[in-house]
C-alpha cells in the first residue's frame, strides 16, 4: 500500500515541478468560449484559468459574485469579449483592484449592428462579406456581440488572445505564436467545412428559428437567415405581436429548423413551435460551451455540433 502511494507520488512529481518552475499563469476569461480559446493558445503552458460565466450559462445578465472578484484579484490577464457583451466586468475589475493586462478579444473584428428581435431581420441573404462593417462603435448604434459565430472572426480573437498572453508572460511569446498559428489553420479548415455542409441546402430553405439573436455572424458567414423572438440580449421579453408574427412566418415559409438554446429554458420557442405546428429539433450551443462530457466542450466542437443540427433541420429531413 505504502509502496503504491510512493510510486504515485513519484509519477506526479514531474508535472508539479513543471508547474512550479513556470508558475501556473493566472488568467481569467469572461465566458466559456473565451476560456477554450485561451487554452488552445496556451497549449502546454500551465494555466490557472478562471472562467467567470461557465458552461451552459448566460453572460448577458450575469451577476458577478464576490468569489469572481477574488479570482480577478490575482490574475495576470483578463480576456473579455467586448461589444457590450461583458460590460459587467468594468465594475468587477475595479471592485477586485485588478492590475493585470486586459485583452478585448473582438478588437479589430468587423462587427454587425444589432437588429431588434421579433421579425425577419433580412440580414443573412446574399452572403455576409459585403455587409460586414468596419467602422468604430458609435454610441447610437448597438453592436451585435456574438462575433464568435463566424470562425473567421475567431481568428482575430486568437490573434488578440496570443498578444494578451505574450504581454502577460513574454517568456513564452514564441510558444503562443506557434499555437495561435496552428489553431488559426484549424479555424480556416472549420470555416470551409461549414461552408461545404451548408452548400448542400437549397438557398430558399436556409432559415432557422432560435431563442435569441445569437447567430447573426454565423448566419451572415454562411448565408442562413436566423429568426428569434428575442433580440441580441436575452433579457428583453418578446412582445406577443412579435411572437405571433414569427408563428405566421414559420407557417408561411415552411420553416422546419426550430431550436432551443443551451443557456435558457426556451419556453417561448416551445410555445411558438407548438402553435406553428413544427417540431423543436434540439438545442443549439449559442453563447456557452457544454460541460466537458457534453457535445460542445470546445469552440470547434460547438460549431460542428450546431452545423450538424441545422443542416438536416433546414432541409426538413425527418
Ligand atoms: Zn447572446
Amino acid at each position: 500500500m505504502q509502496r503504491r502511494a510512493l510510486f504515485a507520488a513519484a509519477l506526479a512529481l514531474p508535472a508539479i515541478r513543471t508547474a512550479r518552475a513556470q508558475g501556473a499563469l493566472p488568467v481569467v476569461a469572461s465566458f466559456s468560449i473565451l476560456g477554450d480559446l485561451v487554452r488552445q493558445v496556451a497549449g502546454d503552458r500551465p494555466l490557472a484559468l478562471g472562467v467567470l460565466v461557465g458552461t451552459d450559462a448566460d453572460a448577458h445578465d450575469f451577476q458577478p459574485r464576490p468569489s469572481d472578484a477574488e479570482r480577478l484579484r490575482g490574475a495576470a490577464l483578463l480576456v473579455r469579449n467586448g461589444l457590450g457583451y461583458d460590460d459587467w466586468l468594468g465594475r468587477l475589475t475595479s471592485a477586485a483592484g485588478f492590475r493585470g493586462t486586459t485583452t478585448t478579444a473582438t478588437e479589430g473584428v468587423p462587427f454587425r449592428e444589432a437588429t431588434g428581435g421579433g421579425h425577419d431581420h433580412g440580414h443573412a441573404h446574399g452572403g455576409g462579406a459585403a455587409r460586414r462593417r468596419t467602422h468604430a462603435v458609435e454610441p447610437s448604434r448597438t453592436p451585435d456581440p456574438h462575433a464568435w459565430g463566424d470562425p473567421r472572426n475567431v481568428q482575430v480573437y486568437v490573434r488578440n488572445v496570443a498578444a494578451g498572453l505574450s504581454a502577460a508572460d513574454p517568456g513564452n511569446a514564441a510558444l503562443y505564436a506557434r499555437n495561435a498559428a496552428a489553431y488559426t489553420a484549424r479555424l480556416a479548415a472549420l470555416d470551409g467545412e461549414v461552408r461545404a455542409a451548408v452548400a448542400a441546402v437549397p438557398e430558399a430553405r436556409r432559415k432557422v428559428l432560435t431563442s435569441h439573436d445569437a447567430f447573426g455572424y454565423y448566419g451572415a458567414a454562411y448565408g442562413i437567415a436566423f429568426l428569434a423572438p428575442q433580440g441580441v440580449n436575452t433579457s428583453a421579453e418578446p412582445s406577443a405581436a412579435d411572437v405571433a408574427g414569427l408563428i405566421r412566418q414559420v407557417r408561411a415559409e415552411g420553416i422546419t429548423a426550430v431550436f432551443l438554446e443551451n443557456m435558457s429554458a426556451g419556453t417561448t420557442v416551445e410555445r411558438l413551435a407548438r402553435e406553428a405546428g413544427v417540431r423543436v429539433r434540439g438545442r443549439l450551443y449559442a453563447d456557452a460551451l457544454s460541460a466537458p462530457n457534453g457535445p460542445a466542450p470546445t469552440y470547434e466542437a460547438l460549431v460542428r455540433h450546431n452545423t450538424g443540427l441545422v443542416v438536416p433541420a433546414m432541409r426538413g429531413d425527418a
